[in-house]
């Protein structure tokens, strides 16, 4: 359920499961430690990078404040309100502080991540169509079709 809900992509990423070299995971949005529940609104598919630099935390601060500010939620936010992919093809862009703390401490822009991504792009994977929905939101209309051959 929870990998097809996600269309196979890390929700938070959106790298496609079979295209990252350690798999996916089933993460706990708000951790069981944290007394999350293992229920379907609870849970998001993670790859592995995000999900264990996420661990059991919930919210980081805002960059020079002192204010807690939660993860983005893959159950009740869009991903389009909260991040955008840079001209590059491979960069995550924060657009609000909900997308900044999650950027940063699940570390979507990480050398190695990066280059995972590039050579994704390359191969015509990275953002595959399932992933183009999601950064361009509902009012993106159809992928352009070099991308719908990407499945
Ligand atoms: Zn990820």
């Amino acid at each position: 359920m929870v990998v097809a809900r996600a269309e196979s992509l890390c929700e938070y990423c959106l790298i496609h499961e079979e295209d990252t070299f350690f798999g996916c995971e089933v993460d706990h949005i708000i951790s069981e430690k944290h007394g999350g529940a293992t229920d379907e609104q609870n849970l998001a598919l993670a790859c592995l990078f995000c999900n264990r630099n996420k661990g059991s935390d919930l919210a980081s601060l805002a960059p020079g404040t002192d204010r807690l500010v939660r993860f983005f939620d893959a159950r009740s936010d869009q991903w389009s309100e909260h991040f955008r992919l840079e001209s590059d093809g491979i960069t995550l862009v924060s657009l609000t502080e909900i997308g900044e703390v999650t950027a940063r401490i699940f570390g979507f822009n990480e050398g190695e991540r990066l280059f995972e991504r590039d050579t994704l792009r390359e191969m015509g994977r990275y953002p595959t169509a399932a992933a183009w929905r999601r950064i361009h939101g509902t009012a993106g209309g159809t992928p352009p079709p070099w991308i719908r051959k990407r499945t």
